[in-house]
Formats: structure tokens, C-alpha cells, sequence
């Protein structure tokens, strides 16, 4: 167990440089000049969003552009997430642009391309017909409105109203407890895919994942050129969860659709269910939607969700993104200037790196994951070792794959990780683990003598250690082996 003043020392030190959870900004029209991305990025923003449910490719590209000057200019290596649209159902639009659907009514889903009125309206997607059964629910825009089959056909399904209000044109659909026979990725994600991938994005976020086969299918056309994260906003994403899990490079809990899809009480246990499966995996999570909404529109959050990002600090989650309030909200800096005062607070208290690991409490956690491989115990011991020498400031990790720091974050040290390696695209992915400082070396090091020396250097630059202090180093030796980490160094800065 780590001594208090251990634990304060090395909180202090790290958390002038950066905190361990990080941050994702999604960009939008409020985030679209290239000083406000620039101001998200010095607030705390980690990693940046585009959501390829709104905005232009232009304007894709052109914050793909400005991310990257920003990085160059602030001497940090940013990440990109490219949001896929995924198969979002829709209704079709209404004459007069909206109606008003009474709750006992009756109504019609179909699929004739006319605009709708208070008797019909068009629902383009066979899909859901070919799924549908009697007594169905249906929900529309947002979960707020309520509908239950009573009879339906291949191309039309008569409803009753049973929560009715106010729907406009293109709401969005979802159907609850059901796999629909949709890919994850639709025609129009295959296209906005290839481009964020020319663009050069670090991460891939798959959106309605619904079965292991989703992810599969991306990753045949993704292949090494980013890494996936699959959003888990469906029951059925939930019934696979380990598999989804294992077959993904991050996992992003998407409470927005997940909070529809399901009843909303069950969000919070899954969000830890989630984070907490993730953790044992060793994949990156992001907790995500409405952290810190009612900041769209004000300069300060309520109490309660400056305590729901709290919350997700404390279950250890990699990330906290933050969606509406950087996108289109009045105060994106201020969001992302609360979100990090949040963490810092929350990681400053003596207790956190005690409550973050009752995850991991060692028997939990040797009991589910068995006996340890030879990674898993250099890393393990890192940790061990992290929390009980004395003078100890940094764990430096030397990866060309990014699974040596991947395996050192997912334990949860209480010091500060500086992952190096000689490659960008790695050094960008890891802006979004947990307790990661990236740094870069020109060239793949290929001595225990040059990762000794790199390592000093680099803690020295990045403001975590000073003379006299121990950092512990993991590697794999022969070096260019991906992912096998077999080796603990104990140096001095010096
Ligand atoms: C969500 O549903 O919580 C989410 C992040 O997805 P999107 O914002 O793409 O709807």
C-alpha cells in the first residue's frame, strides 16, 4: 500500500505537467477557429472529435489541419478521433416542418416517401420492418416520444401513441432490445472513413455497434491505419461486451443513445460495468455525453455533473469527453477549463490512487485474470515498485507498438507514465490512455544504454523528474518484438 506522503509527492510533480485522465473536446461550429481549438488544447483538451454526424468534410479537414499546427506549436502530440455517423434511423419530414402526436392516438410508420401529417409519416428503413413484432416499442426523438406496434407489414407498421409531444422532421428512431440486420458502418460512414483516414486520423470511432462481427468488419477495412473505438450504445453491444472489448482498440460509453436504448436507471451500473471490463483488458475508455451539458448555455456547471465527472475519474476511466459543450455551446473553453479542474481535484485527493485501484484489488483482479504472463508481471511489478520506493518519480515505457505503455497504464501506477517511441502515429494514440505522457525519439533505440539515457532525458524535458530521482523502465528486449515487455530498470536521474 503506498504511503501518503509518497503518493503526494509524486500527485504534486505530475500534476503541473498534465493530469492522468484525459480529456476529449468534440469540435463544431463553437470550436471551429483555429485560437479556440488551439485555447481547447491549452485548457486540457487531450484528444479532438469530429463528428462525422454533422459538419462538412472541408471543415473536417481543415480541423484535422489546424490540430495537427497546434500540436507542433505546443509541443504536444494531440489525438484525432473521426466519429462515425453509423446507422442512425431517421423518420422523414412533415408538411409544415413538424406535428403534434396526442399519447392514446394511433399512427402509421411507412414507407412512402411523402411528407407526413398527424396520420403518417415516412420511416426509411426496411430494417426495422423485417425485425418488428407485435407490441414492439418504438422510440422517437431521443427516447421522448413512445410508440408500440399493433400491426405491421413489410413496408408499414400502425402504432399506438403511448407518449406522445412535439416531433419535427429527420427525429431520430431507435428500437429498443432489438438487433436490426444493419452493418455498424453504413454507405456514407465507408466514404467519411476513407477520407478521416486520409486525413490522417489517430483513432476511428465506430458508432451502433451491435455484435463482435462490426468491429471485425471495420478492422478488415481500417486495418493498421488507425485504431478503433467501438461506442457501446446498444443492448445487444452489451450481451458481447468481453468480445467487443477484446476485438477493439478503446471502448467509448455512449450514454446518450445507450440512456434510449435502455432504461435510463441503467446507465449508471453499466457505465461501470463498462469502465470496469475495459480496465481488466487493458483497453481505453471514455465516458461520454452531457459531463458537463448544461455548460452549453452557461458559465458554470450544476453540482451533480461536476460530481458525474468525478465519478468517472474515480472508476479509472481512461478518458471524459465532452460533446455539445465544446461543439455548439457558449463556454467551450470554460468546459474544458472546469472538466480539468474537476480531475486535477479528484487525482490530487491522497486517497485516489487507493480508490481507483479497488478495481483492481489484487486478489479481484489475480482471480479473474489468472496466473500472469512474463508482461504482465514486469508491469505489475512496475506498479509495485511505483507505489513503494521512495524517490521514484516516473515509470518511462519504450514501445513501438504502444502495448508496453498500454500494459503499464492499464495497472494504474500512481506515477506518471512517459511512453516513448520513435513513431507518431503511436505517440498520437496514446493521447487518449490513461496516465500516458508521450514523447518521440528520432529514430527506433536499440541499446539498454540508449533507452537508459532517452528515458532521463526525456523525464528531465517533460518536467517530471529532477536529479537524484528513480525512475522505473520497462521494455522489451530484443527491441522491434512487438508487445514483449520482459524487462524492469531501476535508474538515477542523474
Ligand atoms: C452518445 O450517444 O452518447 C454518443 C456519444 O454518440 P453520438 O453523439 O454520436 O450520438
Amino acid at each position: 500500500m503506498i504511503s501518503g506522503s509518497l503518493s503526494s509527492i509524486s500527485r504534486d510533480k505530475f500534476s503541473k505537467i498534465d493530469c492522468f485522465t484525459k480529456i476529449v473536446s468534440t469540435l463544431g461550429p463553437a470550436s471551429s477557429d483555429k485560437e479556440v481549438i488551439k485555447d481547447l488544447a491549452l485548457a486540457g483538451a487531450d484528444v479532438f472529435r469530429l463528428n462525422f454526424s454533422h459538419g462538412d468534410i472541408c471543415s473536417h479537414e481543415r480541423n484535422v489541419k489546424y490540430i495537427r499546427e497546434i500540436s507542433q506549436e505546443i509541443g504536444k502530440d494531440l489525438g484525432i478521433l473521426a466519429d462515425m455517423q453509423g446507422p442512425k434511423l431517421r423518420i422523414g419530414s412533415f408538411k409544415g416542418g413538424s406535428i403534434f402526436l396526442s399519447s392514446g392516438s394511433k399512427f402509421r410508420l411507412d414507407m412512402k416517401e411523402e411528407e407526413g401529417d398527424t396520420s403518417r409519416v415516412n420511416l426509411p428503413h426496411k430494417e426495422i420492418f423485417s425485425v418488428m413484432y407485435k407490441g414492439m416499442p418504438l422510440l422517437l426523438n431521443d427516447g421522448k416520444i413512445r410508440l408500440k406496434v399493433l400491426e405491421y407489414g413489410s413496408d408499414y407498421a400502425d402504432v399506438e401513441v403511448e407518449v406522445g409531444g412535439e416531433l419535427s422532421d429527420h427525429k431520430g428512431v431507435n428500437v429498443p432490445g432489438v438487433s436490426l440486420p444493419l452493418s455498424s458502418l453504413t454507405e456514407k460512414d465507408l466514404k467519411d472513413l476513407e477520407l478521416a483516414l486520409d486525413f490522417g486520423v489517430d483513432w476511428i470511432g465506430l458508432s451502433f455497434v451491435q455484435r463482435p462481427e462490426d468491429v471485425e468488419q471495420a478492422r478488415l477495412i481500417i486495418k493498421d491505419r488507425a485504431w478503433i473505438i467501438s461506442k457501446i450504445e446498444k443492448p445487444s453491444a452489451i450481451d458481447s461486451l468481453e468480445k467487443i472489448i477484446e476485438l477493439s482498440d478503446g471502448i467509448m460509453v455512449a450514454r446518450g443513445d445507450l440512456g434510449v436504448e435502455l432504461p435510463i436507471e441503467q446507465v449508471p451500473v453499466l457505465q461501470k460495468k463498462i469502465v470496469y471490463s475495459c480496465r481488466q483488458a487493458g483497453k481505453p475508455v471514455i465516458v461520454a455525453t452531457q459531463m458537463l451539458e448544461s455548460m452549453i448555455n452557461n458559465p458554470t456547471p450544476t453540482r451533480a455533473e461536476a460530481s458525474d465527472v468525478a465519478t468517472a475519474v474515480l472508476d479509472g476511466a481512461d478518458a471524459v469527453m465532452l460533446s455539445g459543450e465544446t461543439a455548439v455551446g457558449k463556454y467551450p473553453v470554460e468546459a474544458v477549463r472546469t472538466m480539468d479542474k474537476v480531475i486535477r481535484n479528484v487525482e490530487s485527493i491522497p486517497m485516489y490512487n487507493d480508490i481507483i485501484s479497488l478495481y483492481q484489488g489484487k486478489d479481484a483482479f489475480f482471480e479473474k485474470r489468472g496466473l500472469l504472463k512474463i508482461e504482465e508481471a514486469i508491469t505489475f511489478s512496475a506498479r509495485e515498485v511505483s507505489r513503494n520506493l521512495p524517490g521514484a518519480s516516473a515509470i518511462v515505457t519504450y514501445t513501438e507498438s504502444g502495448s508496453t505503455s498500454l500494459r503499464a497504464a492499464k495497472e494504474r501506477p500512481c506515477l506518471p507514465i512517459l511512453s516513448i517511441t520513435p513513431y507518431l502515429k503511436v505517440s498520437r494514440r496514446m493521447s487518449l490512455v490513461w496516465g500516458v505522457i508521450s514523447r518521440r525519439v528520432e529514430d527506433p533505440l536499440h541499446t539498454f544504454d540508449d533507452i537508459g539515457k532517452t528515458a532521463i532525458k526525456s523525464v528531465k524535458e517533460a518536467g517530471i523528474s529532477r536529479e537524484g530521482d528513480k525512475i522505473i523502465i520497462t521494455a522489451g528486449i530484443p527491441f522491434s518484438h512487438k508487445g514483449n515487455t520482459n524487462t524492469l530498470y531501476i535508474t538515477v536521474v542523474d
